[in-house]
């Protein structure tokens, strides 16, 4: 987004929608009722439902990875929507209940097995399942849970959560009489579990048919790899700097090891792509013994992290392994013979852990760049800066066109964090700063 109109009409679109379809179940329930009214709180509660469900069904999707939406909200900023969404749909579900009991206890019948023992069976599990499903990706650290058990447990619990409360709506039947109202749940909540579907069976049978090989991987500093791939049989996928891909090592695609990394190879080299990963857990750790020939799978490109052609400078703010995406926008610029003004503020603990550093010293004669080193544990002698990235450091090379400058931030998260306040404390607009959180859950 380059401007401040096309931000707005973004955030209009986007949360227009959402809310729109988020009320749509009330106005279907609305438009064929013609049961007698029951009391504010009974309605409210049976619409705190609706919306509950309704929440649910878009949550399957927001995690769709449509590349319109992640590409004009961005990945990180979508996820986080999810588990924030994920949160008040709960909060909705739980006070449907609560509010129906308090308004009148004979709702309590519903989950007395002796009435209806399928249904009360039915709502226990839902309730339990959606407790567990929030408890787990609260928690799923500190359970030492790991990512890839709890993302295949969080779909499974979801699904059937999905169509336990479609069930419901069904069988209570009372805001839906109708056949077409029964029609129009019943393809809603299809289309939100199709999403699923989507994700874990058709997009990987079409990577299948479309597959890499490692060619070469190599180290650029104490714990970061560079694997490189090419495309086997196929002209490969198209990306912009700073965009990422799913990456999966293995014969198939239908795996539950499938990571996001940003391309940290030049757009103008469309033969081989490059990724440069930081061994942090169980599957980074295994990037330095991959070898070469190794069928790897990509998903992508996704991501809204990305240069602007318009913008007359660049600047960035970075940490640690955040230098991925910002080295393939350097390589790319540099490719391009494009000579912007740029900043880089790179900040890194010592200097055996500044990743691509003999490169960007040559960039920086190539390009038009000033690069600005930050160590934590500086060696001696050491004249740069020391410590953390700070608010001082940023505004000591704030750059002369500050307005019509973009600003990409990516590291850490307290980082990231204090970046983008002091840029909001310079006046620059929220959609001339681009992040990427590389953390997303
Ligand atoms: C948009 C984006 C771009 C990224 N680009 C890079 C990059 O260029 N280089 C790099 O080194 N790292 C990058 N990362 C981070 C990288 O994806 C994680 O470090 C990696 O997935 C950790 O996997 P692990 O099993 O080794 O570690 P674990 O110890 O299992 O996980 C560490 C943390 O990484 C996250 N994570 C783990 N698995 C996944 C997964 N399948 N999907 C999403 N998140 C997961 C979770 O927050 C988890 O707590 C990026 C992340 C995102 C979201």
């Amino acid at each position: 987004m380059n401007n401040r109109r096309a931000f707005l009409k973004e955030v209009f679109l986007w949360t227009g929608l959402f809310i729109a379809m988020v009320v749509f179940p009330l106005f279907v329930a609305l438009a064929g009722h013609n049961e007698e009214y029951r009391g504010f709180w009974i309605e409210f509660g049976v619409g705190l439902g609706f919306i509950g469900i309704a929440m649910m069904g878009l949550q399957f999707v927001l995690t769709a990875r449509f590349k319109n939406i992640a590409a004009s909200i961005g990945t990180d900023a979508l996820l986080n929507f999810h588990r924030q969404a994920g949160y008040v749909a709960y909060c909705f579900v739980l006070g449907h209940v609560v509010v129906l009991i308090a308004a009148n206890t004979e709702f309590l019948s519903f989950f007395d097995p002796r009435v209806n023992a399928p249904r009360a069976m039915a709502l226990v599990t839902v309730i339990l399942l959606l407790t567990l499903l929030v408890a787990l990706t609260i928690w799923r650290k500190e359970l030492r849970i790991t990512y890839e058990r709890w993302r295949l447990s969080h779909a499974a619990f979801a699904f059937l959560i999905l169509f336990i409360g479609l069930a419901h709506i069904l069988m209570v039947g009372f805001y839906i009489s109708e056949l077409w109202q029964q029609l129009i749940w019943i393809f809603l909540v299809g289309f939100a579990m199709a999403m699923l579907v989507h994700i874990r069976i058709i997009k990987p049978y079409q990577m299948s048919k479309r597959p890499y090989r490692v060619t070469n991987t190599w180290k650029v500093s104490n714990n970061v790899w560079t694997l490189e791939v090419e495309p086997v049989g196929h002209e490969g996928i198209k990306f912009e700097p700073g965009q990422f891909a799913w990456l999966t090592i293995g014969p198939t695609p239908f795996s539950t090891q499938q990571h996001p990394f940003s391309f940290s190879s030049s757009t103008e080299n469309t033969d081989r792509y490059r990724f440069s990963i930081k061994e942090l857990g169980d599957f980074t750790s295994t990037i330095k013994t991959v070898e070469r020939g190794t069928r790897v799978f990509l998903e992508g490109a996704y991501g809204a992290f990305t240069l602007n052609p318009s913008a007359a400078g660049v600047f960035f703010v970075v940490g640690g392994i955040g230098i991925t995406p910002v080295i393939s926008m350097l390589r790319t610029l540099r490719d391009r013979g494009d000579q912007r003004p740029l900043t880089l503020i790179y900040g890194n603990p010592d200097p055996e852990s500044i990743a691509f550093k003999e490169e960007l010293d040559q960039l920086e004669k190539e390009l038009n760049l000033d690069i600005v080193h930050v160590l934590e544990n500086p060696p001696e002698g050491w004249t740069g800066f020391e410590g953390f990235i700070t608010e001082e450091i940023l505004t000591a090379h704030m750059p002369e066109n500050t307005g019509q400058t973009d600003y990409l931030v990516c590291g850490p998260e307290p980082m990231m964090d204090m970046a983008e306040t002091a840029l909001r404390g310079w006046g620059i607009p929220v959609y001339k700063i681009k992040s990427e959180r590389f953390n997303i859950v």
